[in-house]
């Protein structure tokens, strides 16, 4: 309790006096899923920039000089957390603010809280020291359910920030999930006659999607998370598609096309490009309007086969 007191306090001082003037709280969110939840609760009270742009492998991230200045002036930096982001220990090295090293009092990790799929990855990129999922899957987001703990723990560092606004924050998360709510009845209308569908993915981004929605994902492009297919690899992976009639392959925007029409060509199956993060196309402006776009195109993908 003391601890907890003492720890609320630090960050109350922390953060009080540059943050909180009367004007918007300075965030940094190191996607763009995050900067949409975090402009949710937090309203015209935030003002939010995302480090990883929306069409780049978010594992892989080259960081700007104006998003380190950003991230200098900000107030807090929310984050995906285990292993998603390996640039972001560079980037904090270089801002060298121990306000956001990883526990640091400035520091929303939203993994926390979230039941993780796939923990039992092994590591796989041995030789780097860096490698993606090593913590489990980390792609949580792109489960609309989880958007309620990410957004609760959201709420809960906005109001430490600004205490006075609490219940403002508080008001907006709800209508938040309010169209959250009317959204999950929506999408899961739409994909409720597809349940059980066997799909391959391109890289293991939909898990938490795919157990949302009970879509069957039953192998991934890539052998382990980041790594390239080989050939022989390619070759048994499109052949056992052909076997189960999987007719359907999962990309991402940045996924390799040569690579995403070799396995529809070798398999047979319909590749359909979904977009796994807010801005990823024009349609996908914010959270909800994310899952409408990738439900659209998954439906319409599974309609066609
Ligand atoms: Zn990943």
């Amino acid at each position: 309790m003391l601890r907890a007191l003492f720890g609320a306090a630090l960050l109350g001082c922390a953060a009080a006096a540059p943050a909180w003037g009367g004007g918007p709280l300075s965030i940094v969110a190191t996607s763009t899923d995050l900067k949409s939840l975090v402009e949710a609760v937090g309203g015209d009270r935030v003002r939010v920039e995302a480090l990883a742009p929306p069409l780049h492998d978010p594992h892989a991230v080259e960081v700007k000089p104006g998003q380190i200045a950003a991230l200098r002036g900000a107030t807090l930096l929310v984050k995906v957390g285990l292993d998603h982001e390996p640039w972001l220990a560079g980037l904090l090295q270089t801002v060298g603010d121990p306000r956001f090293l990883p526990g640091g009092p400035n520091v929303l990790d939203c993994s926390k809280g979230i039941d993780l799929l796939q923990a039992e990855t092994a590591r796989v990129r041995p030789e780097s020291g860096e490698h993606v999922h090593g913590f489990g899957n980390t792609h949580y987001w792109l489960d609309p359910e989880n958007a309620r703990p990410i957004t609760a723990a959201i709420l809960e560092a906005l109001a430490r920030l600004a205490p006075g606004e609490r219940s403002n924050f508080a008001s907006r998360r709800g209508d938040f999930l309010k169209r959250l709510d009317e959204g999950i009845a929506r999408w899961t209308r739409a994909l409720g006659p597809f349940r059980g569908t066997q799909v391959v993915v391109f890289h293991e981004s939909w898990p938490y999607f795919a157990r949302r929605f009970g879509l069957q994902i039953v192998a991934a492009v890539e052998p382990a998370p980041g790594v390239p297919p080989s050939p022989a690899y390619l070759s048994s992976l499109t052949k056992q598609m052909k076997e189960a009639n999987v007719r359907l392959l999962i990309a991402e925007p940045y996924s390799s096309a040569a690579l995403v029409s070799r396995v529809a060509s070798l398999s047979g199956a319909r590749a359909v490009t979904l977009v796994p993060s807010v801005g990823g196309a024009p349609e996908a402006r914010d959270y909800i309007a994310l899952f409408d776009l990738d439900v659209e195109r998954l439906t319409q993908a599974l309609r066609a086969r």
